[in-house]
């Protein structure tokens, strides 16, 4: 392959020589945490798109049940693996999500979540440049911080706090965008950034402490609903099929111009419409009870998603009201299968 050259929105530059990748129907496709939330969804995807698959997880969050259906599946392979150890493998294209991405979870053991993103992502990244293979990182809309550009562009860089509870996430995903970058200009690595912003659907942890999923699990028990501070505070969520349909286009693009994608639903609800979506969807009897607000939770979060539909032709199809009757439903059932178990 001859030298190429890479295209930062409205200029192109001399860069790396990019190693040639597999375009030939089935490929060996590595996904770290794929036995969590987000990952689960994905290695059914690659499956169903014929490729074969390897799932490297260290369980931390990421749960057995999310992946049990696909055990069949001759073209799937687990490894129980923790992605701060070197890996090697034949593979040609690398999906790194592994990283607890719920506050209290990520918060739990700050220090491995650092080393998860920052060390992992390093290893991913050397292996990448040792095979040729194109690396996906799972980026976050928490490089923004508590953002004071509003909706948040990819151009914005973002308002975060170094030395707080959150940082070891926001940080450690900062400096894995970092590392895609330098690997990117110095070994000619393939890299496709995704900034995630907050998405929810079946097959979150119902134990995870995130506030679809606590909302929706409060409801169906008739539990109190927690919102932390006021709720005005803003997120916006984007519905798990609509977010893995952005990763397959992301990383199938070709002439992408360099950096990150922002990869949301720019649709934007507090925290208090949420939770009164959620009762009134479940009908449930639920009261509403406030709790204090975490240290540095950002005030507001809304993608600026124009990157991505000019250059991916992607937008969420699923509306909030449809994603969480379905992830409602997906909690019902399971809670249903669950009680009928512990009754036998
Ligand atoms: P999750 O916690 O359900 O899944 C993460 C998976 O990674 C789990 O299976 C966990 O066991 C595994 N893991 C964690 N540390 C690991 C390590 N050191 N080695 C190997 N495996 C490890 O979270 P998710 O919601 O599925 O998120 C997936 C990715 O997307 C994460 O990187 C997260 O930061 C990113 N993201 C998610 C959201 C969201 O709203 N879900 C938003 C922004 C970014
Ligand atoms: N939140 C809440 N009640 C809960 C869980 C979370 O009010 O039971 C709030 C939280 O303080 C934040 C927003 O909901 O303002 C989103 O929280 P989450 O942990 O889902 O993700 P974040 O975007 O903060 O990483």
């Amino acid at each position: 392959m001859g030298k190429s050259t890479w295209k930062s929105e409205g200029q192109i530059m001399d860069g790396p020589q990019l190693r040639p990748h597999k375009t030939t129907q089935t490929k060996n496709i590595l996904i770290t945490g794929g036995a969590g939330f987000v990952g689960s969804h994905l290695c059914e995807r690659m499956l169903q798109a014929g490729h074969r698959v390897i799932c490297i997880d260290n369980f931390q969050t990421g749960d057995k049940r999310n992946i049990v259906h696909l055990h069949n599946n001759p073209a799937f392979s687990v490894i129980n693996h923790d992605v701060v150890d070197p890996i090697d493998h034949d593979v040609d294209e690398i999906y790194n999500l592994a990283c607890p991405a719920s506050p209290p979870r990520y918060q739990m053991d700050p220090i491995h979540t650092t080393k998860t993103s920052v060390i992992g992502t390093m290893n991913l990244l050397e292996l990448a440049a040792r095979t040729g293979a194109r690396l996906f990182q799972a980026s976050t809309s928490e490089v923004y911080g508590d953002p004071s550009v509003h909706p948040q562009p990819e151009s914005y860089w973002g308002h975060v706090n170094a030395f707080g509870p959150r940082a070891c996430y926001d940080e450690g995903k900062r400096c894995a965008e970092t590392l895609c970058f330098d690997y990117h200009h110095r070994h000619g690595v393939d890299v496709r950034i995704a900034r995630i912003f907050n998405t929810y659907g079946p097959r979150m942890s119902a134990a995870d402490g995130r506030v679809v999923s606590n909302f929706i699990v409060q409801a169906l028990r008739g539990e109190d609903i927690t919102i932390y501070g006021d709720g005005t505070q803003t997120r916006s969520f984007c519905y798990v099929d609509d977010l893995v349909e952005s990763f397959v286009r992301l990383m199938d693009s070709r002439d992408l111009p360099f950096g990150p994608f922002n990869l949301g639903n720019p649709g934007e609800f507090t925290v208090r419409e949420l939770a009164e979506m959620v009762i009134d969807l479940s009908g449930s009897s639920s009261r509403i009870v406030h709790h204090p607000l975490p240290v540095d939770d950002p005030r507001q979060r809304c993608p600026d998603i124009q990157r991505a539909t000019r250059y991916l032709g992607w937008r969420p199809e699923v509306a909030l009201a449809e994603g969480l009757e379905r992830t409602i439903n997906y909690f019902d059932a399971l809670f249903s299968e669950r009680s009928i178990a512990a009754e036998a």
